[in-house]
């Protein structure tokens, strides 16, 4: 159908995706031959525990929707994620794309005396959205994506039935929330002043039922 000659130059765009693809990782990254790889799970809300537990790898040109943050660039990959090593906290990382504003963020965080003893970032899992027929969640969280941070979640609790913070509100996950304490997270803390300046949200001012006082995210939820 072809001549040989046209049929070479047809090629060639092929051909030279695949040495960039081997070669050159940065553009690699940027033209999406790479590949994806995460480990998950599912939250069963009945059970209350992580069940299904998995290893994905796949074609990074192959993620599906839900693999993708509704809110950036970001995704479920590893090879999304950057790890931000900052000296008196442990080791954590969040997507590439927020990795220097996060870093900055922490940074001040400890420069101002504030205590981070724990930070947990990029998890990914099934914990998020409506839940199926057998009781398991169906969305991934935002630290699927690297896009949330836990700061000290043992001084600063996830509550339900919290519309206000009171009596009511029950502890689900992390240590009692004690405002005033080293490391506790208010409004007032430089921890929410660092985070809302690069533009996150803290989920302690959540509206709604639950309080999740050690969580700050891209998305505010
Ligand atoms: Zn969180």
């Amino acid at each position: 159908m072809f001549p040989v000659k046209k049929r070479v130059w047809l090629l060639l765009p092929f051909i030279s995706l695949f040495f960039i693809c081997a070669l050159d990782s940065v553009a690699a990254e940027k033209i999406d031959c790479g590949k994806c790889t995460y480990s998950t799970w599912d939250w069963n809300t009945l059970k209350k525990r992580a069940e299904n537990h998995r290893e994905i790898v796949k074609p990074y040109t192959e993620l599906n929707a839900e693999e993708k943050d509704h809110h950036s660039a970001c995704t479920v990959c590893e090879e999304d994620q950057a790890a931000i090593v900052i000296e008196g906290v442990p080791p954590f990382s969040v997507c590439k794309y927020y990795a220097d504003d996060v870093k900055k963020a922490v940074r001040k965080i400890v420069d101002a005396g504030f205590p981070v003893n724990s930070i947990i970032s990029y998890r990914v899992g099934m914990s998020k959205g409506s839940v199926d027929n057998k009781g398991m969640r169906t969305q991934f969280s935002n630290h699927s994506f690297g896009t949330a941070v836990d700061i000290n979640a043992e001084s600063n609790g996830l509550y339900t039935n919290c519309y206000e913070v009171g009596g009511k509100c029950q502890l689900m996950r992390g240590g009692p929330w004690k405002p005033g304490q080293p490391g506790t997270i208010t409004k007032d803390s430089i921890a929410y002043k660092a985070f809302t300046e690069i533009g996150w949200h803290w989920a302690g001012e959540l509206q709604g039922r639950q309080k999740d006082f050690m969580h700050f995210s891209l998305s505010g939820d």
